[in-house]
């Protein structure tokens, strides 16, 4: 298992998360296009936050199911979780991770426009 650092650009919201990359994404719906997501999926619970978990705001729309938690601070995309079809789901946008290289990273392309 790997340990991921997540920071938001202020660092005011930090958490831990363990695990190893299996699916990516990059989706082009309306949210993830605009706000640059790559999403790795993983149980909200296997976040262990260091700092800032009350920092974060919550953006819904659409349907509201889904919750957009960015830094109040410096607005920085964190992740979004929320219910899918009765269960507790969330992405994390890795690009918030240190030390990974993203390029050499395998990304799906996924049509979220299309949903
Ligand atoms: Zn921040």
């Amino acid at each position: 298992m790997t340990l991921y650092q997540a920071a938001c650009h202020c660092g005011a919201v930090k958490y831990q998360v363990e695990g190893e990359f299996e699916y990516l994404i990059e989706c082009n719906c309306s949210i993830c296009s605009r706000r640059a997501h790559i999403l790795w999926f993983v149980p909200l619970a296997s976040l262990q936050f260091e700092s800032g978990e009350d920092q974060l705001t919550n953006y819904k729309f659409g349907k509201r199911r889904l919750n957009h938690r960015s830094c109040q601070i410096c607005s920085t995309a964190m992740f979004t979780h929320g219910d899918d079809k009765g269960t507790e789901k969330s992405g994390l946008n890795i690009r918030t991770f240190a030390d990974i290289d993203i390029t050499a990273l395998d990304i799906t392309q996924y049509d979220g426009k299309a949903l």
